[in-house]
């Protein structure tokens, strides 16, 4: 059976390229019907925290993206880790490596002056741990191949292939007795049958590496696919102002699970020129084979499109749902209610399908429905107060007209502006324009007589003599 994970380093917010990487081992696990398991990488006591991980459990359940069995907890298997290590050591594999911080630096200083990366030049390798110097505590390293060559055969990269060589004795164990990242990742790999490791390709150097201690275990070696990182729409590595930012911010910007989903599966991925996905289709369509090997890169119009697309599909009861989420965070900012008690819950329900027409995202729906929460009087943008100002005289005497309607609904108001319009000899949206500036606060809205039917007719008289009209 299948088996993929996620592993993340509990060490920041879950990233847009973390969620990707998630998304990709989910759909691969769900296709063949196998399990994605989530690890978390807690090895850095320093820098990891819990309200990252916290971070990272709310994105992915935000994304709909569910783990299998329980969560993993990296730090917590230190004690399994080392025994591996000593089992290489008792095997031959791995040995004591007593080199003082000052030999390294000079290796390091080697390494620069020959414009190579640091490579630890294996001295205690043969070398009996009796000649160990006093009062230095020996990290354990893993006794690598130094002829030959070492391929990882990877899904999306091909076939690579490392001089043995150039990759040194890693270490397994550090002097503190604490597990190295290569080590853990490996015998965490295993220990949970990991069939297929899919994760960023700033990894892969390390799965050449890892092949090393898989091979040394005599374990089998898992399956690799190493995607290239995303970057930013000029190119450039993805930094925040490209859109490098925690999946709770996309979440703010009023962008739809959904959306985001199909949004980071096409990037860097395709199948033809589809763009559009529903989960099902993902799960069907998604292969390692068909990521492209160069950056993705990102683009906010594209989310914004696919975004629009979503929020015109979501039904109505759905999207207010997912407004109400967004509001106790968003809303005191734009000047919108945190909360939306049952009267303004039934003015929304009444004008979204106006609304969702509109807008690309939750944020940009919000503010186009200032109309529905708008408290007298209105405040209206420069466009709304221009359109006033040219435009009031042409609606004096619509007042008394409006008042005289007696069954107040969208026929019956759109019959007395249209009458007006006649009256005054104007084309209708020479009356709607100013009309709508005055009962919207706004130059665009829904449609005006459903807006004006919605807000009821004690409202728009009250916002009509407001503007002294
Ligand atoms: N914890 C590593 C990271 O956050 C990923 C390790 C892996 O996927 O093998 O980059």
């Amino acid at each position: 059976p299948i088996v993929t994970r996620f592993a993340p380093s509990p060490t920041g917010f879950l990233h847009i390229g973390g969620a990707r990487t998630a998304l990709f081992n989910w759909l691969f696990a769900k296709r063949f019907g196998g399990k994605m398991l989530l690890r978390i990488e807690d090895t850095d006591r320093e820098r990891s925290t819990d309200e990252a991980i916290q971070a990272i459990i709310d994105g992915l359940s935000w994304l709909g993206l569910s783990w299998d069995e329980d969560v993993v907890y990296q730090f917590s298997r230190a004690a399994r880790h080392r025994e591996v290590a000593e089992q290489l050591l008792a095997d031959g594999k791995a040995y004591y490596c007593y080199a003082t911080p000052q030999e390294l630096e000079e290796m390091r200083e080697l390494a620069r002056k020959e414009g190579r990366p640091l490579r630890y030049d294996g001295r205690w390798r043969d070398k009996d741990p009796s000649e160990a110097p006093e009062g230095v505590k020996p990290v354990i390293r893993l006794k690598a191949p130094v002829e030959g060559e070492t391929i990882v055969n990877d899904h999306v990269q091909g076939r690579v292939t490392w001089q043995n060589k150039d990759l040194d004795d890693l270490v397994l164990l550090r002097s503190d007795g604490t597990p190295t990242y290569m080590l853990a990742v490996v015998v965490d790999d295993h220990d949970m049958n990991v069939t297929h490791v899919i994760r960023g390709d700033d990894h892969l150097t390390n799965a050449a590496r890892q092949t090393h201690i898989y091979n040394a275990m005599g374990w089998d070696v898992p399956e690799w696919a190493h995607i290239p990182l995303i970057h930013g729409a000029d190119g450039a590595k993805l930094s925040k102002r490209h859109g490098a930012l925690g999946v709770d911010a996309y979440r703010s910007m009023g962008y739809l699970p959904d959306a985001l989903r199909n949004y980071l599966v096409r990037l860097g991925w395709s199948h033809g020129d589809q763009e559009i996905f529903s989960t099902e289709e993902m799960i069907a369509a998604f292969n390692l084979e068909q990521i492209g090997r160069s950056p993705a890169r990102f683009d906010f119009a594209k989310l914004e499109n696919l975004n629009g697309h979503y929020m015109r599909q979501t039904d109505d009861a759905q999207l207010l749902k997912a407004i109400e989420i967004i509001l106790p965070e968003v809303g005191s900012e734009r000047g919108a209610p945190s909360q939306l008690n049952n009267e303004l819950k039934a003015l929304f329900l009444a004008s979204m399908a106006g609304l969702k027409e509109r807008a690309k995202t939750l944020i940009e729906l919000i503010d186009n429905a200032y109309y529905l929460y708008a408290s007298r009087p209105l405040n209206f943008d420069e466009k709304a107060a221009k359109l006033l100002e040219d435009g009031s005289d042409r609606l004096s005497g619509i007042i008394s007209k409006l008042e005289a309607v007696s069954d107040w609904n969208t026929e019956n108001i759109e019959a007395v502006i249209r009458a007006h319009a006649h009256d005054i000899e104007a084309k209708l949206g020479q009356v709607a324009q100013p009309l709508r500036a005055a009962v919207t606060g706004r130059s665009t809205s829904p449609g005006l007589f459903e807006v004006m039917a919605i807000l009821g007719k004690k409202e728009i008289l009250a916002r009509l003599a407001d503007c002294g009209i």
